[in-house]
C-alpha cells in the first residue's frame, strides 16, 4: 500500500504553466525526494498528490487507482507543511486527535492513536500545552504527529525542516529517517537541501521549470548526472 503513479501531470495557473507533464511511478514503502529550485513547482506537484489542487490534465494513481474524484481526505495520504500548520487554540493533544476526531473515530481509538503517535515522537510531556509553548523542533514534531495519527499509506512532506536551526534539522531528518522505517509508508519530500536528499532518498527526482530533469537513486545521480543541471544540484553542496 502506498504505491503512486503520475501520468503526464501539467498544471496551470491562467496563462502559466507550471507543471509540464510530469511521469512518476513510487513504489511502496519508497522514500523520494523532490528537489529543484525556488519555483519550479515542487510543492504544486504535491499538492496535486494530495488533492488539494486539481491538476489540468494527467492522472494521479495511488494504490492503482485513479484517485482525481477522491477528496484529500479520502486518498489515504497526509501531508506536513513547512509552516506546520497548528491550530493555536487547541493543545498538542487535541492538534493531534482533530482530524481522527472529525473522520468520526471512537474516542478510544483516538485516545490510543495519539498516545502511540505522542511516544513514537517524544511529545508525551508535552501533551496538554499549546503550540505557542513550544519551540519550532517541537511544533514540527506535532505536525508529523498530526500525520502518523491517521496511520496513511502516503506521507508527503512540503521542506518540513526549512525552517528549523542547522542542529534541530539534523535530529528531526533522523527521526523522520527512523519513521520510514519504523511505519513502512511511502514517503515523498520536497526539501532544496542536497544533504537531506542524498542521505533520505531512496530515489530522487530532480525538477526543474516545471519538468523532470532526471529521476534516479542518490548514488546514479552523483554518478551519473544527465545534464549540467543535475550535475550542479548533486555534484556542489548548496
Ligand atoms: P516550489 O514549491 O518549487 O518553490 P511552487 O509549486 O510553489 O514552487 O510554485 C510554482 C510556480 O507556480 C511559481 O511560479 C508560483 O508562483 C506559481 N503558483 C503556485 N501556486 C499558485 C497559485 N495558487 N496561483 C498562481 N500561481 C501559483
Ligand atoms: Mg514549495
Amino acid at each position: 500500500m502506498g504505491s503512486l503513479v503520475l501520468k503526464n501531470i501539467r498544471k496551470s495557473f491562467g496563462q502559466v504553466e507550471v507543471l509540464k507533464g510530469i511521469d512518476l511511478e513510487v513504489s511502496d514503502g519508497e522514500f523520494v525526494i523532490f528537489v529543484g529550485p525556488s519555483g519550479c513547482g515542487k510543492s504544486t506537484l504535491l499538492r496535486v498528490i494530495a488533492g488539494l489542487e486539481d491538476a489540468t490534465s494527467g492522472s494521479v494513481g495511488i494504490d492503482g487507482e485513479v484517485v482525481g474524484h477522491l477528496p484529500p481526505s479520502k486518498r489515504g495520504i497526509a501531508m506536513v507543511f513547512q509552516t506546520y500548520a497548528l491550530y493555536p487554540h487547541l493543545t498538542v493533544r487535541n492538534n493531534m486527535a482533530l482530524g481522527l476526531k472529525q473522520a468520526g473515530q471512537p474516542a478510544d481509538q483516538v485516545e490510543q492513536r495519539v498516545t502511540a503517535a505522542s511516544t513514537m515522537l517524544s511529545l508525551d510531556e508535552y501533551l496538554e500545552r499549546y503550540p505557542a509553548e513550544l519551540s519550532g523542533g517541537q511544533r514540527q514534531r506535532v505536525a508529523i504527529g498530526r500525520a502518523v495519527v491517521r496511520d496513511p499509506q502516503l506521507f508527503l512532506f512540503d521542506e518540513p525542516l526549512s525552517n528549523l536551526d542547522a542542529a534541530l534539522r539534523v535530529n528531526t531528518r533522523l527521526e523522520i529517517a527512523r519513521l520510514h522505517r519504523e511505519l513502512g509508508a511511502t514517503m515523498i519530500y520536497v526539501t532544496h537541501d542536497q544533504v537531506e536528499a542524498m542521505t533520505l532518498a531512496d530515489k530522487i527526482v530532480v525538477l526543474n521549470s516545471g519538468v523532470v530533469e532526471q529521476i534516479g537513486s542518490p548514488m546514479e545521480l552523483y554518478n551519473n548526472p544527465a545534464n549540467m543541471f543535475v550535475a550542479g544540484f548533486i555534484g556542489s553542496p548548496q
